[in-house]
């Protein structure tokens, strides 16, 4: 069976280094793999998910380089469909409909009542729990929206996922998403769920530690090679001791089970380091040329200054610069 991933963001207007992480080894796993990588913008909040927030989101992917195999898929658009199925699972006594909270009735998805539900996660093992301290939840509200719940795991069917790769915080859904795969009757999927960014106190990793989204690492001068390279390296090694990898240095020595498990720390200092050796590995030619430019800007470079002595600064400058913005302009 071939392999289909997606990465699945609720597009909010940024983009958290967190999930661009789980985008990111969605497409390496992929590519390792020769599956396809599907996108699939779970947009159903419509005061958040504005058009602006798409194509933040789709900017955000072009810059990485983070192609995808399909059209994507928007999950607004599926309404019809969850709606379907969750009647099916109502007709099949799977679901039921409660009509308690006032307004109409809401459809209630039950969960065993006894017994243990366990499932194997690629990278954290087995996760069991018991099912009585699981309860029948909601899939479609009084209003008529379904629930996040009910439209992931049917969209993920439709999709044909092989595999669901994403953040630890969805490692509780996944029992609820498990026990739904198999009410209507389709394969369970692999997991993959990945541990948490946090900062050096051992925190989860927000905008309060620093830049946190995408849009500013760029702003800042992070190179989308590098930004794409230490995202790769937060919670998985290539089990030797690389650390700077091209995209397909990283996509050929991709596989899950290197994933780690425990937290992964965000580090800044490695981060910066690490756009160095970008722009020193960058081709002379190239570097030559962005430097000569942003001097000409500045207008520090007068015609006639001897093209020696410029080759020599270059040379000097290119082993030591972190950012192209410390070339005056
Ligand atoms: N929209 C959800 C999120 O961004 C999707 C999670 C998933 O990958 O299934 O958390």
């Amino acid at each position: 069976m071939s392999v289909r991933v997606r990465f699945a963001p609720s597009p909010t207007g940024n983009v958290h280094i967190g999930n661009i992480r789980a985008a990111i080894f969605n497409w390496l796993f992929a590519r390792h793999e020769g599956g396809r990588f599907l996108l699939r913008i779970e947009d159903t909040d419509r005061e958040r998910s504005t058009g602006e927030a798409i194509r933040t989101l789709l900017d955000c992917m072009a810059w990485l380089g983070l192609d995808y195999d399909e059209e994507p898929v928007y999950q607004s658009r599926q309404t019809a469909r969850h709606l379907a199925v969750a009647g099916e699972l109502v007709r099949r006594g799977l679901a039921y409909r409660d009509a308690k909270g006032g307004g109409g009735p809401c459809t209630v998805f039950r969960m065993p009542g006894e017994g243990r539900l366990e499932y194997s996660d690629l990278v954290k093992g087995v996760i069991r729990k018991k099912a009585e301290d699981t309860r029948d939840f909601v899939i479609v509200r009084s209003d008529g929206t379904p629930v996040f719940h009910l439209a992931n795991v049917v969209d993920d069917i439709d999709m044909g996922i092989t595999h669901i790769i994403r953040g630890d915080d969805h490692v509780e859904n996944t029992f609820k998403h498990i026990e739904l795969f198999k009410a209507v009757g389709a394969p369970v999927p692999h997991y993959a769920h990945l541990p948490m960014i946090v900062n050096s106190r051992g925190k989860p990793y927000s905008k309060r530690d620093g830049a946190a989204f995408v849009g500013e690492f760029k702003e800042q001068g992070f190179l989308p090679q590098t930004l794409f390279n230490f995202l790769a390296l937060l919670g998985w090694a290539p089990g030797d001791d690389r650390e700077v990898m091209t995209r397909d240095e990283l996509a050929a020595a991709f596989t899950l089970d290197r994933c780690k498990s425990s937290a992964a720390r965000f580090d800044l200092k490695k981060l910066v380091w690490m756009n160095g050796e970008y722009i020193r590995r960058t081709p002379r030619g190239q570097y030559a040329e962005i430097f000569a430019s942003r001097l000409r800007d500045a207008g520090l470079l007068r015609p006639g200054f001897p093209q020696e002595t410029l080759d020599g600064i270059i040379d000097q400058m290119q082993v030591r610069t972190k950012f192209y913005s410390e070339i005056p302009a």
